[in-house]
């Protein structure tokens, strides 16, 4: 790597007007609200321009997708007076892991490129070719798309990747964890080896480095927080509590604390639909989103979520790729992830752009190796407090007193009272 920079997460004191960007995009990032870069954009922006391959460290939420998209529209504007898509060719391509990142990431870009006549596309699995087959007609500046459903169309003559020139890797680390790899090489064999490569990745591991090595031209490398670092805007605590009160202690925290919105990740898919049916029973809104979920479905808990309709988002590692929620507040980790590093992305939906959040972590005695292996990876004590009433039982107690067939008494008085409630509704219908 030819040159490394780092600084804090916080916000730069300075302005966009230092990148000498056309008037368009100033006026766009105006209207967002954009007064000044963030560090990753500070440090990304000018080699971006400059033309260099470039792989930059950054935590999600720390303003990624301008820091990639603001540098890529204007040269995109630069080298063609009026920006327009001849056949099918696609000339830039930004590639995510999942759909909920690939539709975020276009969200963020279309009012970026606002009245540059830049054409941006969006194509993911889940949905229909079709409505996606009509977009890219005529080409695009920039597609945003997931690695199979991007393969579809190209197999089907639906673009061609020979004249693109830009190629942006999102949240890379997380690329090659989903099993990408033959994909991303199938993609990388169809671009032209003459272009612009830009990695994106919350965690840099040497994984990552070796892939960026392969297919980047002599990367410039940007980090802004230090390796496996999490943002210092989030307040973390962990609770050690018994496994079988952690939705009672998760719903006591949102009652009392009157947390209005919550993302929580479980570790598995039926653990989060569990969770959501638990909660509903405790009179709080909550819905689940995970792989098992249609991609409507997700949609809709999601915009329920960001409205305000549900209170408790429950999510899995997977689903949750790409979630940009402005002024989340609160994550709660119900169960501490398998993999550490998931931890970083977990917390990193709090706490964006330079704000403040906080992320619990409920842990039963359980997980007591996996807390170790986060604060082995972030070199970190993380804060921990006995709630009140909550206080877990000791080991030996728990060892002898495991509920018959895995159900707690607590969850089975809900269900009695929740019987009732159907059982008294019933007897007024009638
Ligand atoms: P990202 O890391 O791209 O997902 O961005 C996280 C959030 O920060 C998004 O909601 C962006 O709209 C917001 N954001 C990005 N850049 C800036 C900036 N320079 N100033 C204020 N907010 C920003």
């Amino acid at each position: 790597m030819s040159d490394t920079t780092q600084s804090s997460t916080q916000t730069v004191e300075s302005s966009f007007a230092q990148f000498s960007l056309s008037e368009i995009i100033n006026n766009n990032l105006d209207s967002l609200g954009y007064r000044s870069p963030t560090p990753i954009q500070a440090q990304a922006i000018p080699h971006v321009l400059a033309g260099k391959d470039v792989l930059a460290g950054a935590q999600t939420g720390t303003g990624k997708t301008a820091a990639f998209g603001v540098p890529v529209i204007q040269q995109l504007m630069d080298k063609s007076a009026t920006p327009r898509c001849a056949h099918n060719a696609i000339r830039s391509l930004i590639l995510t892991p999942t759909r909920e990142l690939a539709q975020q990431v276009f969200d963020n870009l279309v009012p970026l490129a606002q009245e540059t006549g830049i054409k941006i596309v969006v194509a993911y699995g889940g949905t229909s070719m079709g409505v996606q087959t009509k977009n890219l007609k005529g080409g695009a500046d920039i597609l945003v798309a997931t690695p199979g459903r991007l393969l579809d169309h190209q197999h089907v003559r639906n673009i061609t990747l020979a004249e693109c020139e830009y190629l942006v890797l999102d949240e890379a680390d997380r690329m090659l964890d989903m099993g990408f790899m033959p994909d991303l090489n199938r993609i990388l064999r169809r671009l032209p080896k003459a272009r612009q490569t830009l990695m994106f990745s919350a965690t840099f591991e040497q994984r990552i480095k070796a892939l960026a090595h392969r297919i980047m031209s002599t990367p410039v490398e940007v980090q802004v927080t230090p390796e496996n670092t999490t943002a210092d805007t989030v307040t973390q605590m962990v609770y050690p509590v018994d496994k079988s009160r952690k939705h009672e202690l998760l719903a006591y925290l949102i009652g009392s604390k009157n947390w209005q919105q919550v993302l929580v990740f479980t570790k598995t898919k039926q653990g989060s639909d569990a969770l959501a049916k638990e909660l509903k029973l405790d009179g709080i809104k909550a819905a689940s989103i995970n792989g098992d979920k249609s991609q409507g479905a997700r949609q809709k808990a999601l915009d329920d979520f960001k409205s305000g309709q549900v209170r408790a988002l429950i999510a899995t590692d997977v689903a949750a790729r790409g979630l940009d929620i402005q002024q989340l507040a609160q994550v709660v980790n119900f169960d501490l992830p398998y993999k550490a590093e998931d931890y970083i992305h977990r917390i990193g939906r709090t706490g964006r752009a330079g704000q403040t959040g906080l992320a619990v972590s409920l842990m039963s005695h359980d997980e007591q190796y996996l807390l170790e292996a986060i604060e082995r990876l972030l070199d970190t004590r993380l804060p921990q407090e006995w709630l009140a009433g909550f206080e877990p039982k000791p080991l030996s107690e728990i060892e002898s007193d495991k509920p018959i067939k895995g159900r707690s008494r607590s969850s089975d008085k809900r269900r009695m009272k929740a019987k009732m409630k159907i059982h008294a509704n019933r007897g007024k219908k009638r």
